[in-house]
């Protein structure tokens, strides 16, 4: 653990002072370049200019090269302290506008003292000077000269405010070893290559509507098939853990929301409210199916041996992003959830708790996701009554709730403070796809406050009333992200039990064409999904058509193997082809699917 801090740590060190080292090379390449800020960001840093001419592409180079220069130099890093009027005299005596503007709005903050760092030559000359706070590395010998590549350019407003000046920003990445930084730009490529959205509609998956609206998904028929074979698999897997399925509409009132907290902690988020003529009141689209699903427990009187009580249900939830951070699937407004609201008593949580971890571990392994990680969200005492409910008692009584059942349940997990729901902590996964990036998939969430809020009650076994404590989860995520997050994984090439179409029969010539319907009939009895690709193409077309939509298997059928009443398999992610009989191919493949297997077993 330690030793992730410290190489963090000299991480952060070396991408810091990189970004000081762009500054310097764009500005002695450039004089009379403005600088604004540069801060490191998770795969190197990136640096903010007002350029007199703008730059292009071809100065990238150029610029790299510079850098290199400044980092064979062994150039070191000295921090001075000023007082701001002397900061401010000397930035404007170089003409730096944004520094001045940076260190006087310090001032106003009461920070009347500020530190800049002096880049120090081989011969101990001054090289360059920035503001910054500290932070570096000894020598910019310790960049790795190989490890750095410059990525883009892009347009930047000073201080995001588009009134102001656009400024140029320079993207840098940058890594321990070259090794590491090659392994980076393979996984852009990758991811590239798998993007979700270029698959989507390449495989014709879903689409998105102008006069729908954006980030409205429509699921086509393809698509479908793999979301509802995803809500079987919910289905099945929660029935078997003893949830109870419900359906509720997608609107409520306004005076839920009131009484649930939502308007007062989540009301950005939610779409502006309805007004319905001759009804008192607004409505709104909902946000999160909880309230509904606390309606139905609280229509009835509860008792202690009634719990747990697990409502499980896909719910459509729309939620009002901002329309700049809209991304494919990844970050949409309306999202079917793999939900469920789990009403538990003290006693029970843990044990509830540790079955919701269990379900996303047998989960990953369908989905062969490797390598995950699990972070519990605490609350900030400071945000109480803000951000959070203002209950600082039982914030800090359900964390270690928390704490203690990822304890029991022997699942590693790491804490990030100020990131939970506003009724309670909550654990989210970040998993890594097979190219190596990384996705927010699932959630599974305590909730101390909204069921009292609510007046949900139970009887216990000493006649008392009680208030349950209430378990959010949803370790399938949305349809619309996790589909997004398995595009990517699998490269749209899914397992059979995904695939939308699992099967294609060609014909080799017109004379098959009668087995080859007979084949296709017995396939689709048993369930299977075909497709049939005639023989008015080439064969060899055909194939490549039927790979190009990314079919797992395509069944030739020609004089041999309409004799033999039998089958040549191309297993498509293999590429192998193999000869079996019809009877084998069709036992396998149902087992396979049954069992939802990753690889398919022929060829
Ligand atoms: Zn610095
Ligand atoms: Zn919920």
């Amino acid at each position: 653990m330690e030793k992730q801090e410290s190489d963090h740590d000299g991480l952060h060190a070396m991408r810091h002072s990189l970004a000081h080292v762009l500054a310097q090379a764009v500005t002695k390449l450039r004089p009379g370049t403005k600088v604004a800020l540069g801060p490191p960001i998770d795969y190197g840093c990136y640096y903010d200019f007002l350029f007199a001419e703008p730059l292009s592409e071809e100065d990238l180079p150029t610029i790299e090269k510079e850098m290199r220069k400044i980092i064979h130099q062994g150039q070191t890093f000295r921090v001075d302290t000023l007082s701001s009027d002397e900061a401010v005299a000397f930035w404007e005596a170089r003409k730096e506008p944004f520094k001045v503007e940076m260190i006087q709005d310090l001032a106003k903050q009461g920070v009347h003292e500020v530190t800049h760092v002096v880049n120090l030559g081989p011969k101990g000359d001054e090289t360059f000077v920035d503001l910054c706070r500290g932070g570096h590395v000894e020598s910019t010998k310790a960049i790795p000269v190989d490890g750095f590549k410059i990525m883009s350019l892009a347009g930047a407003y000073w201080r995001g405010d588009e009134k102001r000046e656009q400024l140029t920003r320079i993207y840098v990445a940058a890594f321990p070893s070259e090794k590491e930084l090659q392994d980076y730009l393979t996984m852009l490529e990758e991811a590239k290559r798998r993007d979700h959205r270029k698959l989507g509609k390449e495989l014709d998956l879903f689409m998105f509507s102008e006069d729908v609206g954006p980030g409205l998904p429509l699921w086509t028929p393809r698509g479908t098939v793999i979301a509802d074979a995803i809500e079987n698999l919910a289905r099945e897997t929660e029935a078997a853990a003893g949830y109870l399925r419900v359906r509720t509409p997608h609107i409520a009132k306004g005076r839920l929301y009131e009484k649930t907290g939502h308007l007062q902690h989540y009301k950005q988020s939610m779409f502006p409210p309805m007004k319905l003529a001759g009804e008192e009141g607004e409505y709104y689209l909902k946000p999160m199916n909880c309230p509904h699903h606390h309606q139905i427990f609280a229509s009835q009187q509860r008792s202690y041996r009634d719990l747990p009580l697990r409502y499980a249900e896909y719910g459509h939830c729309y939620r009002y992003e901002d329309s700049g951070a809209l991304f494919g699937l990844m970050r949409v407004r309306s999202l079917s959830m793999n939900d469920a609201h789990m009403y538990v008593t003290e006693e029970q949580f843990e044990e509830e708790f540790i079955g919701v971890l269990k379900m996303y571990l047998y989960y990953f392994e369908l989905f062969d996701i490797k390598k995950y990680v699990m972070r519990l969200s605490l609350h900030d005492p400071k945000e109480l009554g803000k951000k959070y409910v203002d209950n600082a008692a039982l914030w800090l009584k359900t964390e270690e709730m928390v704490r203690s059942a990822m304890k029991h349940a022997k699942i590693a997990y790491t804490e990030v403070p100020n990131e939970a729901a506003f009724y309670g902590p909550k654990i989210d996964v970040e998993v890594w796809s097979a190219i190596g990036r990384e996705f927010t998939l699932a959630t599974n969430q305590v909730d101390f406050d909204v069921p009292a809020k609510l007046g949900l009650k139970y009887i216990d076994r000493d006649g008392s009333e009680k208030v349950p404590i209430c378990i959010h989860r949803a370790p399938l995520s949305t349809h619309e992200r996790l589909v997004g997050f398995l595009i990517e994984q699998f490269a749209g090439l899914f397992p059979l039990w995904l695939a939308p179409v699992q099967a294609a029969i060609l014909p080799v010539a017109d004379v098959h064409e009668t087995a080859a319907r007979a084949v296709e009939a017995e396939l689709k009895t048993l369930g299977i999904r075909t497709s049939y690709l005639d023989s008015t193409d080439t064969l060899g077309k055909r194939i490549r058509e039927g790979e190009r939509l990314k079919i797992p298997y395509l069944l030739v059928i020609g004089d041999r193997e309409v004799e033999s009443k039998s089958l040549a398999v191309r297993n498509v992610s293999t590429k192998k082809q193999v000869t079996v009989s019809i009877e084998e191919f069709m036992e396998k493949t149902v087992a396979d699917i049954r069992a939802r297997k990753l690889m398919p077993s022929i060829g």
